[in-house]
């Protein structure tokens, strides 16, 4: 436990800062203190800057009186990654710093402040034909670019790899106040990697406060595609065949359960507002008379087509002439004919390109369920023997499961040309916390039951997540938001492991950013 250097550590922090960024009312320290899965120590205080300078001037104060900092994007991760309980903190939370500080169409970088969201800046960039290389994960309505920069995440433009293979450079303010620029605005890397040393740090070296990323043009001529298969190893061997080609954009896929979980939830198919976006999209890219077809056949189709469908894929091919991107539809139609898969209704891609960053409901179950992702990236070679081990798992707990009523389905995706990623889901019964509360929206929250919790129903969630956790590693699997709940250290040899310390030490002396995340 950390010792601190004065009886009231905040007196030197308050002279640092407005008065006005640091919270410490009841209701802000609960909600900083839980993820969307767990409930850490309340901070000292929430820090909620305005400028880099007071975010640089706060952490130097906090970290000379021996106060740990721990930096928070959009809080939409579950792995304990803001949540500390070594002692006395200072959580900073960077959504006071959500700027967009330049858009550089000359030389087609962007630079944000790292609170500002991956939602905001898409609508930003958007109207002028922009958009970033890989940009963003499916919460980003909240999510920050600073928080994905710091975790890692995957989905949008899923085919240029995580989202850190956006990054150009970054700012980062370290442990003791300093800021240090990873390198140039333009190009990486200039040198040694040193923004790529900063990337994926889960907040360990520092905490960013600008970050520059790479852009592209916006794709303008789009093809949608669904599938449905009987087995998983159909579905795998479509999906690498897919990936390997570069044919999608995102591909993706529900497995039997979650493909039915989805289909209980309001907020995809039946949303008039989200089908209304839909048409509107693609009146601006096909015409008018196109978009109301597309939106005709979208309600038509409703939900059932999805019924009786066992594992469910689906892809996007972009690009820039609608010829060619129909050809690459074709193309994975031809693959996941090869596969045993059928084409279905493509309203699930189509419905969630227009919505790309829907409210984030689904961090609770369709019944009002507590719900926790686990991942791991493999390569195509390891997937099916991944998902029978899991499948042998489920089989071993099935009594347990039943009894506690723990759930689980998984999301399959494309993860660039070599990997997919596997993503084991739980749902259980438990109570709602603070950030439920507050994420969810309103309307959404007031139709889920509350459910009491079970504290033995999460106890084997946990136990589960970390066999799941086990087998991917037995695999060599690769993980993204590792923060404090996924092996790092193991995963390095020892030498590896000597230089991310040293770096740790050099940028941290005393140990006092985010520690334990990434396990230093
Ligand atoms: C509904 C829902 C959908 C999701 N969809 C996806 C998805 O499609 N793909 C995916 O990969 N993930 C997904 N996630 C997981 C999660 O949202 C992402 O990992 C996201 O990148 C987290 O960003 P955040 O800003 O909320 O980070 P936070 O949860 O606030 O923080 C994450 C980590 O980064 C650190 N950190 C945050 N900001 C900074 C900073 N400025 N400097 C240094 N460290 C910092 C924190 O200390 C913590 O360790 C989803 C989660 C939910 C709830």
């Amino acid at each position: 436990m950390a010792t601190l250097a004065s009886d009231n550590p905040l007196a030197s922090v308050r002279k640092a800062v407005a008065e006005s960024t640091l919270l410490t009312d009841a209701e802000s320290l609960s909600l900083f203190s839980h993820d969307v899965l767990s409930r850490g120590a309340k901070p000292l205080a929430v820090f909620r800057p305005t400028s880099v300078e007071e975010l640089a001037a706060g952490v130097g104060a906090a970290t000379k009186m021996g106060i740990a900092i721990v930096p928070r994007g959009g809080g939409m991760s579950y792995t304990g990654g803001y949540l500390y309980d070594g002692g006395p903190h200072i959580l900073v939370d960077t959504s006071g710093l959500n700027q967009i500080l330049d858009i550089n169409e000359t030389d087609m970088t962007v630079t944000v402040e790292s609170g500002c969201s991956w939602d905001k800046l898409f609508r930003t960039l958007k109207p002028m034909g922009l958009r970033v290389y890989s940009w963003g994960t499916l919460s980003g309505i909240r999510a920050a670019i600073g928080g994905g920069m710091s975790q890692n995440g995957i989905f949008w433009g899923a085919r240029n790899g995580t989202v850190v293979d956006s990054a150009v450079s970054f700012d980062v303010v370290l442990a003791n106040g300093t800021i240090v620029s990873t390198g140039s605005d333009f190009f990486r890397p200039f040198g040694p990697d040193l923004t790529g040393l900063f990337a994926a740090d889960c907040g360990a070296f520092g905490v960013k406060a600008r970050v520059t990323l790479k852009l592209v043009r916006e794709a303008t001529a789009f093809a949608y595609g669904s599938f449905s298969f009987d087995t998983h190893d159909g579905l795998y061997g479509a999906m690498s065949a897919i990936a390997r080609a570069e044919l999608a954009a995102e591909s993706f896929a529900f497995d039997p359960f979650l493909q039915a979980q989805r289909m209980k939830r309001d907020t995809l198919m039946k949303d008039a507002k989200q089908l209304g976006n839909m048409v509107k999209e693609t009146a601006k890219s096909g015409g008018v008379f196109k978009a109301i077809k597309e939106g005709a056949k979208v309600a038509m189709a409703g939900r059932s087509f999805l019924d009786d469908v066992p594992f469910s894929l689906h892809c996007t091919a972009e690009g820039r002439h609608q010829g060619a991107v129909d050809a690459d539809m074709k193309a994975i139609e031809a693959i996941v004919q090869e596969h045993g898969g059928e084409v279905v209704e493509n309203s699930i891609p189509k419905i969630l390109r227009a919505n790309p960053f829907p409210p984030p409901n689904s961090m609770l179950g369709p019944d009002g369920e507590r719900w926790v992702p686990v991942h791991g990236f493999l390569p195509h070679s390891k997937l099916v023997e991944a998902w029978e081990r899991f499948q042998a798992l489920w089989e071993e707990n099935a009594a347990e499961m039943e009894r506690l009523r723990v759930e689980t389905g998984a999301l399959i995706a494309a993860t660039g040309r070599s990997s997919c990623l596997i993503e084991p889901v739980f749902f259980w019964p438990g109570e709602h916390n603070p950030l439920h509360r507050e994420a969810i929206e309103p309307d959404h929250l007031a139709k889920l039951k509350a459910q009491p919790d079970s504290p033995e129903a999460t106890e084997l969630v946990l136990a589960l997540r970390e066999k799941v956790i086990d087998i991917f590693q037995e695999l060599g699997a690769i993980h993204l938001q590792i923060a404090r709940s996924y092996p790092l250290k193991e995963s390095h040899d020892e030498a590896g492991w000597a230089i991310l310390t040293a770096l740790k030490q050099q940028v941290d002396p005393k140990g006092l950013m985010n520690p334990g995340s990434l396990g230093l």
